[in-house]
């Protein structure tokens, strides 16, 4: 049974995550541990963890995944904003710690009026500072679309940043299809030989999470704007430009087997989103 699920919300707690996470069939998920947008959290004894944690267990959910907010610039000159970045993923380890979960998806960082090279030295002495070797969760740093400054845009930078970590056996990386489609691999005509390029950069072991999304661009396009798993033109959030074959044939691929699959696709209003269906359309279940 492949592990798929998407992003749910935490505002009610993790007992309300993984209710949610069960409303749609999944057996996994993934969230922000307060709003994405800011650094404000709740004391982790008013989360519901353990009633969280029962639910899980009984309803076969586990390997869940907690996402740093992207506020977070581990990248930055800025000092206070450096400072900020290096204090706040250590209280995110913490409550990752605390939800039972291994992974911490982060986004690298930006290097705004710097350079790559500026920002890729900050991004490992961040990491330097924030690991130690009681550090449960994996640090996953997340492949990105190359929008503006954004770090991460190709295997090679996210490697440059691991070699200069010290703990680099706590570091793992997050596949997004919206991203590295994006920033201009190939993943719906060469997933192949783009995973085999992963594998001689990074190692396929530093692989935990894929981030499962249609993108609304072309390859190469540099947006960064995710579209419903193979989507056509009459839904109102746009056409997914992957599609569904490719989407489908990452997530039952040889290098995909055994990896954590999260949805971060569009709602289609407040009130609707299709993540119960994607994941049926993934998973490939005909009948339920
Ligand atoms: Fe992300
Ligand atoms: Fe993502
Ligand atoms: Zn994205």
């Amino acid at each position: 049974m492949i592990k798929i699920g998407s992003h749910v919300s935490i505002s009610g707690g993790l007992i309300e995550a993984a209710k949610e996470a069960f409303s749609y069939n999944a057996n996994t998920f993934m969230v922000y541990t307060g709003a994405p947008q800011n650094t404000k959290r709740l004391p982790i004894e008013d989360m519901k963890i353990e009633e969280g944690k029962k639910y899980m267990k009984e309803h076969k959910i586990s390997d869940i995944v907690v996402h740093a907010p992207y506020i977070i610039n581990l990248a930055s000159y800025k000092e206070n904003i450096y400072e900020l970045a290096v204090s706040f993923l250590k209280s995110e380890i913490k409550r990752t710690e605390a939800f039972g979960s291994n992974y911490i998806v982060l986004h690298p960082g930006a290097f705004t009026d710097k350079d790559v090279k500026y920002g890729i030295n900050r991004i490992a002495e961040g990491l330097n500072k924030v690991l130690n070797e009681d550090t449960k969760p994996y640090i996953c740093l997340e492949t990105m679309a190359g929008k503006g400054s954004e770090i991460g845009r190709t295997f090679d930078e996210i490697a440059e940043i691991i070699e200069k970590v010290e703990m680099s056996n706590k570091i793992g990386v997050c596949f997004d299809t919206c991203h590295t489609h994006d920033s201009g691999y190939d993943i719906i005509n060469n997933f192949e030989s783009v995973m085999d390029n992963f594998n001689k950069v990074l190692g396929l072991d530093r692989l935990k999470v894929f981030h499962i999304n249609g993108s609304l661009n072309k390859c190469g396009a540099k947006k960064d704007r995710h579209a419903n798993i193979g989507a056509d033109e009459n839904n109102p959030r746009g056409r997914d430009m992957i599609g569904f074959k490719a989407l489908y044939n990452i997530v039952h691929s040889e290098y995909a087997k055994g990896k954590i699959f999260i949805l971060e696709t569009p709602w289609i209003d407040k009130n609707t989103n299709l993540y119960k269906e994607e994941i049926k359309m993934l998973r490939g279940i005909k009948n339920e």
